[in-house]
């Protein structure tokens, strides 16, 4: 039961804000990227066109607006497949339809998750002049990225990608970067970041780990990709992973990796994702990645056909809400359905997470990976476990002294001299203290190499 008439303005236990993400083109893409389990979502909408129709457009645009009447800002972001597929005038038409349903003084901010590939100078413009941010994939460089980010014709993108981020920069558009962790890059953390960083100029990283899980009978199909006609529907089952994933412990060893360079150089210039996440964690704040939160359920995925899930890593048949078509988005969010999915995060916890001393920064992760056992065999813990345990292990104490720096009404950036000088008395042939197992002279403590 709402409590206005006409549009839905707010409802018992509604949120203030939420978030949605949209898929104009539902699960299709121009690329063909071989860990993309997303591509296979198609097969939940056979013979769609897979286009956003323009008055569903109207019917979402107005509904998030109004459903965060009080929130002083709302975001509409879109992904995909591949947004930009849907051509420059459905979001010409978008941020017009924000306008029109926009509450007084409510800011709209525009984001957007793209390949890249498709960005012309037209684009450029656009999306300069709208405000937009661009979130970009690469998965670091040349060689790493090509490894799984592949056309339909199984050619590399990485050029592609390239000219794409320059129209960006050209046009001095917004960005950022989401880079994923899988088998080919994820004994090179250090080097990823620092080419995002050095020749990319990156400022604001991502680092998202790729677990593509499989049963006995999906793995040998997934082995082959998601992209191909006859693959199977992906769904959040088995518990066993592709050749693509990333390993058990080798996430954790990727983000140490990148931390050691980060935590020397660039705390404070440069937005790590997962850092800034566990340093609201030690500080006792909520932090931004939804992985790592207690609870979810506030970030829901919206097809293309106006079909709500619970979230993006649940588009399937047993986690669909409803239509907004045929009920307000806010009516759907507050679904008891929907609760129980986010609270079932916290409650479904093994013995082992609860006993965990990282678990106020980890939270036992995503409840999508949790099909590893604990060491005394209960089940749904998370794979990723051992990266977890690992990293937040190892930012321990300067994560808590930048909670103490913060503390003190000094910048976190400070921590970088008690670095400096803790480097300074290290001996070349000392251990890294990345415990990587190399001499300092030829691991951190050697200089960045160029890609
Ligand atoms: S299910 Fe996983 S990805 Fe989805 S909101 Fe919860 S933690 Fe985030
Ligand atoms: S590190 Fe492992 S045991 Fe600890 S909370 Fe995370 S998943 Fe659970």
């Amino acid at each position: 039961m709402t409590i206005t008439d006409g549009p839905v303005l707010t409802m018992p236990g509604a949120p203030v804000a939420f978030h949605v993400m949209a898929k104009p083109t539902g699960a299709i893409c121009n690329l063909d990227c071989e860990y993309c389990f997303f591509l296979s979502k198609e097969m939940l909408y056979p013979g769609s066109r897979f286009r956003m129709a323009a008055e569903l457009q109207e019917t979402y645009i107005r509904q998030l607006m109004a459903a965060h009447a009080r929130a002083p800002e709302v975001t509409v972001a879109w992904q995909g497949g591949e947004p930009t597929m849907m051509g420059l005038d459905f979001f010409r038409r978008s941020v017009e339809l924000e306008r029109e349903h926009a509450r007084p003084g409510q800011r709209v901010l525009n984001t957007i998750q793209t390949n890249g590939t498709l960005l012309d100078d037209e684009w450029g413009a656009f999306l300069a002049e709208n405000g937009f941010l661009v979130g970009i994939s690469i998965d670091g460089p040349r060689e790493l990225h090509d490894t799984y980010r592949v056309d339909k014709g199984g050619k590399p993108t990485f050029d592609r990608v390239i000219r794409g981020l320059d129209v960006l920069k050209r046009h001095g558009v917004d960005w950022n970067v989401l880079t994923t962790i899988h088998a080919a890059n994820g004994e090179h953390g250090r080097a990823v970041y620092t080419f995002l960083r050095d020749e990319l100029g990156a400022t604001f990283i991502q680092f998202i780990p790729i677990v593509e899980r499989a049963t006995e009978q999906t793995l040998p199909i997934a082995e082959a990709g998601w992209g191909g006609p006859g693959r199977p529907l992906y769904i959040q089952d088995g518990n066993l992973v592709t050749h693509r994933s990333v390993g058990p412990g080798q996430y954790g060893r990727f983000m140490i990796d990148v931390f050691e360079e980060w935590v020397r150089r660039d705390i404070g210039t440069v937005y790590v994702q997962m850092f800034d996440t566990a340093l609201a964690s030690f500080h006792g704040e909520p932090g931004g990645m939804c992985v790592h939160a207690e609870t979810c359920g506030q970030q829901v995925a919206l097809e293309h056909t106006g079909d709500l899930y619970s979230c993006d890593h649940y588009v399937e048949p047993g986690y669909l809400l409803g239509n907004i078509g045929e009920r307000p988005l806010l009516e759907l969010i507050v679904l008891p359905q929907q609760h129980e999915f986010g609270q079932a995060k916290r409650d479904t916890l093994t013995r082992y997470c609860l006993d965990c001393e990282v678990r106020f920064a980890c939270n036992g992760g995503c409840p999508k990976d949790r099909f590893a056992a604990t060491p005394d065999g209960e089940p749904g813990l998370h794979y990723l476990c051992p990266s977890y345990k690992d990293f937040f292990g190892h930012v321990t104490e300067p994560m808590r002294a930048m909670s103490g720096l913060l503390r003190a009404g000094r910048p976190p950036a400070d921590l970088m001299a008690s670095y400096a000088s803790a480097d300074a008395r290290r001996g070349r042939n000392d251990p890294c203290p990345c415990a990587s197992g190399r001499k300092w002279k030829r691991c951190h403590g050697a200089a960045p190499q160029a890609s």
